[in-house]
């Protein structure tokens, strides 16, 4: 049995805004799960649902076999980490540590036990003296997430706790999230904008738009074969690039280019012979070498890859196009880059879903 259930789960503020509209996902003990959609999607109006500190408008909150919908936050056994880590400036990190297990009256050896073995896990042993104005935001992240862990939780929530952190610390923090969801092996809610986020951090992605849930896979499937345009455009960086073609016979024909299509996926758009749809390559699809030509405007070095901006040769706006190559390239401002597309995904124009064999049985 699933440990969260979320069933049917709606949110309409007082101001009549729906935020959430029927959101439903089993969540299995031990799973790291990442809420992941554009700013005012509704991720963290549904993490506050499960936290308790927002009503549930409809729908049924299941936790261990218990419905815990109307329950108050205190008795849900959850812990939440926020991006302004909320810590105590008076007191000191041991102190915010022990805090939630200090109100509670726990006897206090075993609160010290609980902290200094929270510490040693966040590698914090050194700090417990000092006070949160002496320490990094990185550390004073760890601080927070310190304080969930003392309390053992059946579940953590992070809402977006790597957002006040720069750019280097989010790398690394992120990997010792990984790491204390190894160590702990706690069932995770994670809510994050940011996409490089949810690939590495999650077992499951729940991808949101406007409300509504778009899609819940792995990392993977969200990648190699996202449901819609806009799970198609939101996971991945650079992003998907898009353009409108006919399928005609076994070629597509977009503005000023035509791309081959091998009989599987002839088969595929059987049904969409001589009409449009919507083709996606990713930037890292794209490969030098072949009809397509691609007149550059601008050439970023990364290192290990290039990134390639420019637009198909002869169109204007729809023809926008960003490659992505292997190693070291030297492409100036005008030069065509010919190029081909390794990997397309098809997209139906008017319901914007992914075109798929499954869709079509
Ligand atoms: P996210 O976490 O994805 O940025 P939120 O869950 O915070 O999104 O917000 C979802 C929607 O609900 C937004 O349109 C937001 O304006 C609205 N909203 C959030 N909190 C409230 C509130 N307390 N009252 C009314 N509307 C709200």
């Amino acid at each position: 049995m699933a440990q969260l259930s979320l069933q049917h789960l709606d949110k309409i503020y007082d101001n009549k805004v729906q935020a959430v509209y029927d959101f439903n996902i089993d969540i299995e003990q031990g799973e790291f799960i990442v809420l992941v959609g554009p700013s005012g999607c509704g991720k963290s109006t549904t993490l506050r649902m499960i936290a308790g500190l927002e009503d549930i408008s409809k729908g049924h909150l299941i936790l261990d076999g218990k419905d815990i919908t109307t329950l108050p936050p205190k008795d849900r056994d959850m812990a939440m980490v926020f991006q302004n880590y909320a810590l105590y400036g008076h007191m000191t990190i041991y102190e915010n540590m022990a805090f939630s297990l200090t109100l509670r009256k726990e006897d206090p050896n075993i609160i010290h036990k609980k902290v200094l073995a929270a510490a040693e896990i966040l590698d914090l042993t050194s700090q417990l003296n000092k006070k949160p104005n002496q320490l990094s935001g990185g550390q004073r992240q760890r601080v927070a997430m310190g304080r969930a862990i003392v309390r053992n939780p059946k579940l953590f929530l992070f809402d977006e706790p790597l957002s006040n952190l720069d750019a280097k610390l989010r790398g690394s923090t992120r990997r010792e999230i990984m790491l204390l969801h190894k160590r702990l092996g706690a069932t995770m809610l994670y809510v994050t904008h940011d996409q490089t986020e949810a690939l590495t951090l999650a077992d499951r992605i729940v991808c949101m738009s406007m409300g509504h849930v778009q899609q819940i896979g792995t990392p993977l499937e969200l990648y190699d074969n996202p449901a819609n345009l806009f799970v198609a455009s939101f996971i991945g960086l650079p992003p998907m690039n898009f353009f409108e073609v006919l399928v005609s016979g076994d070629k597509l024909i977009g503005p000023h280019f035509e791309a081959e299509m091998n009989p599987e996926q002839k088969d595929l758009l059987a049904s969409y012979q001589g009409k449009h749809i919507t083709l996606g390559v990713r930037p890292e699809n794209i490969a030098e070498g072949g009809t397509i030509p691609v007149k550059v405007s601008k050439n970023e070095n990364l290192g290990m890859n290039t990134l390639v901006h420019g637009h198909i040769d002869g169109t204007a706006a729809e023809g926008k196009i960003v490659c992505k190559f292997r190693g070291w390239c030297d492409y100036k401002d005008g030069d065509i880059a010919m190029v081909s597309f390794k990997k397309m995904h098809f997209f139906d124009k008017e319901t914007t879903n992914a075109i798929t064999r499954e869709a079509q049985v």
